[in-house]
């Protein structure tokens, strides 16, 4: 199947992003969030940053207005999911609000349409359980900034058939990424390997190791990472990261996936990093 009808569900930092790699490929996309206001705002990021991609010359100004008008907002799920012939859901990391949007376009979307999950650790089999087209659900998973980062985890749920990992595969392409095949288990891989490294940070620092400077120096200066992993928890938002050490301690029950009780204390204190203003290190919100 060659997919060119596509909705966005959620448009905030990847649903945006996913809209903008998606319209860029030459397909129609409906942009859904519950609000206008948060459509409007998804709407002006994305023109943007294909506005930043015209100076940068990568794009021209005509491509620029090509893609823009390939993208509908909408807060109706139900209307955008019946014209699609893939649903792909980017709202907020919680199971009870995703199987919502996964049963009504279920419900809504044509039988042979695809719903696809950019979530970060929740279970794709389990999200595909709540629907009548288990073989037709799977997980794309893009990293932020989506236009920007090329990597995309494609993860086949228990049920996913290959006739629906091959259309993905080749859309991802089509998107200009490069797609990594993992199957469904905790945190699939990105997470699986990541996490645990930025919570043992945090232990380096809750048991008196280093600071989270040295942390991170050691890291960026000795490994050639690009960011250190303090920094990146700030970044990814401490919440998030404390939510998907959860789901690897919950789905594997191994005790080296407990997360670090300063990780927890501060997400209990509201100091979330990057979107708080605080975090292991202070930013200006
Ligand atoms: P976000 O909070 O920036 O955006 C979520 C959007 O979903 C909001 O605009 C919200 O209004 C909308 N939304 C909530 N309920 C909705 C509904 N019922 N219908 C329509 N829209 C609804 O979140 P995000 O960072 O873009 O994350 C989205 C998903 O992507 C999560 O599953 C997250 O785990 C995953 N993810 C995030 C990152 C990242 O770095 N931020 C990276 C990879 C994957």
């Amino acid at each position: 199947m060659k997919v060119s009808k596509i909705s966005v569900v959620g448009a905030g930092t990847m649903g945006n992003g996913i809209a903008h790699v998606a319209a860029m490929s030459g397909a129609t996309v409906n942009l859904v969030d519950v609000k206008p206001s948060f459509l409007d705002q998804a709407m002006a990021t994305i023109d943007k940053n294909l506005g930043r991609m015209v100076t940068k010359e990568k794009i021209t100004e005509a491509q620029h207005k090509q893609t823009m008008a390939r993208i509908y907002p909408t807060t109706s799920l139900g209307e955008a999911a019946s014209k699609s012939q893939l649903i792909i859901e980017a709202i907020n990391e919680n199971f009870d609000l995703k199987k919502k949007i996964f049963e009504t376009a279920d419900e809504a979307a044509p039988e042979d349409a695809i719903l696809a999950s950019n979530t970060s650790s929740i279970s794709i089999t389990k999200l595909a359980a709540v629907t009548n087209r288990p073989d037709r659900v799977i997980g794309m998973h893009f990293f932020n900034p989506v236009p920007v980062m090329k990597l995309v985890e494609i993860v086949r749920g228990y049920e996913t058939s290959q006739e629906v990992y091959d259309t993905i595969e080749s859309l991802a392409v089509d998107f200009g990424k490069v797609p990594v095949e993992v199957q469904d288990y905790p945190g699939f891989v990105s997470n699986r390997v990541l996490m645990p490294m930025i919570n043992e940070a945090i232990f380096c620092v809750y048991e008196g190791v280093a600071t989270p400077e040295s942390v991170d120096s050691v890291m960026k200066m000795g490994m050639a990472h690009h960011m250190g992993p303090l920094r990146l928890a700030d970044f990814i938002g401490l919440d998030v990261c404390l939510a998907i050490m959860n789901v690897l301690y919950d789905g594997f029950r191994d005790p080296k996936y407990r997360p670090c009780p300063l990780l927890v204390k501060m997400v209990d204190a509201g100091k979330l990093g990057d979107k708080t203003g605080q975090g292991f290190y202070t930013y200006n919100k």
